[in-house]
């Protein structure tokens, strides 16, 4: 069923514009298709700095996963101001390989607390 974008409404198959708003109507399809191409993320971790979501991006890139991070817009304002963000950033991977990302992010945890251990 076609939909006005603005107003949302939904109008008969056949209808090409809303009448209320005079915009031309979009199929819901649309919508559907996008929707399948995006694929689904999770959120894996947060982390405070840059340099650490690139360091977590390359450990998943190296093992396939497509990892991107995320910061709020106010946090890049931020990160411009003050040189560092006070939000940090999210790092998402796609649902599949979350379980995969999780454990190599754990096995990288795990190294570097053995690492503080050993050295007390
Ligand atoms: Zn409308």
């Amino acid at each position: 069923m076609p939909y006005c974008p603005k107003c949302k409404r939904d109008y008969e198959e056949g209808k090409t514009t809303c009448t209320y708003c005079e915009v031309a109507l979009v199929e819901e399809e649309i919508d559907e298709v996008v929707n399948d191409q995006l694929e689904e993320i999770k959120k894996l971790c947060s982390v405070y700095t840059l340099q650490e979501a690139d360091i977590i991006i390359a450990l998943m890139n190296s093992y396939e996963i497509p990892a991107i991070k995320k910061s709020e817009q106010i946090g890049d304002y931020l990160t411009v101001a003050m040189g560092s963000s006070m939000y940090g950033y999210d790092i998402y991977v796609p649902v599949r390989l979350f379980d995969q990302a999780e454990l190599l992010l754990n096995a990288q945890n795990i190294e570097e607390e053995d690492e503080r251990s050993s050295m007390t």
